[in-house]
């Protein structure tokens, strides 16, 4: 099994936790200092950031366009870069009338925290990991959703370079909408692919 291609969360955190005490103890940083650039960070993380890239996506065809071919510089565009020192690709899958499309790390629980916020219990089960790849419609049902005959469902595996989101539809009756209300309409689960909107 490919656990390289991971980050393992146990080995990172035993890591992180040596180079903090290295650093308080030769006096280079505060123990404080060091809560705060991570609450910071983890203040940065939010749903309302990826709503507003759908949002924008939703109302501006050139900016979708640049957000399906290269979606880490798209969103850097409206201040979500994703931070952290290794360069992380973003692909973001379009939901259409033909397609669906479900993000998922089997291995572990790869998830573009900057623009979902803290991803949900669920999304980290073992049970989940393994049964979306398996038997995606199933699990769509069990989370309410259900897929008109022909829709193909596309399952995409994160890894430690590559992080997805999910382009929901637009929904109909939402011309008139600004950008600002449509985002109020994206939901987490919509853009994990276990929602529509
Ligand atoms: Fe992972």
């Amino acid at each position: 099994m490919a656990m390289s291609d991971h980050h393992d969360d146990a080995v990172l955190s035993r890591q992180v936790r040596l180079l903090e005490t290295l650093l308080e103890d030769k006096g280079i940083v505060g123990g404080d200092t060091v809560d705060e650039v991570i609450d910071g960070f983890l203040a940065g993380a939010s749903l309302l950031n990826g709503a507003k890239v759908v949002a924008r996506a939703w109302s501006d065809p050139a900016f979708k366009e640049r957000l399906l071919t290269d979606g880490a510089s798209a969103v850097a565009e409206l201040g979500f870069a994703s931070g952290g020192v290794q360069k992380q690709r973003l692909r973001v899958a379009e939901n259409t009338e033909s397609v669906h499309n479900v993000i998922v790390c089997t291995l572990c629980s790869c998830y573009p925290l900057r623009l979902l916020g803290p991803s949900p219990g669920w999304y980290k089960s073992e049970a989940y990991r393994s049964r979306v790849v398996r038997e995606p419609l199933v699990v769509l049902g069990e989370f309410g959703v259900s897929l008109p005959d022909g829709v193909k469902v596309t399952v995409w595996d994160s890894s430690a370079e590559t992080r997805y989101m999910v382009l929901p539809r637009r929904p109909d009756g939402t011309e008139g909408l600004s950008e600002g209300e449509l985002a109020a309409l994206v939901t987490r689960n919509g853009l994990i692919g276990t929602a529509l909107v």
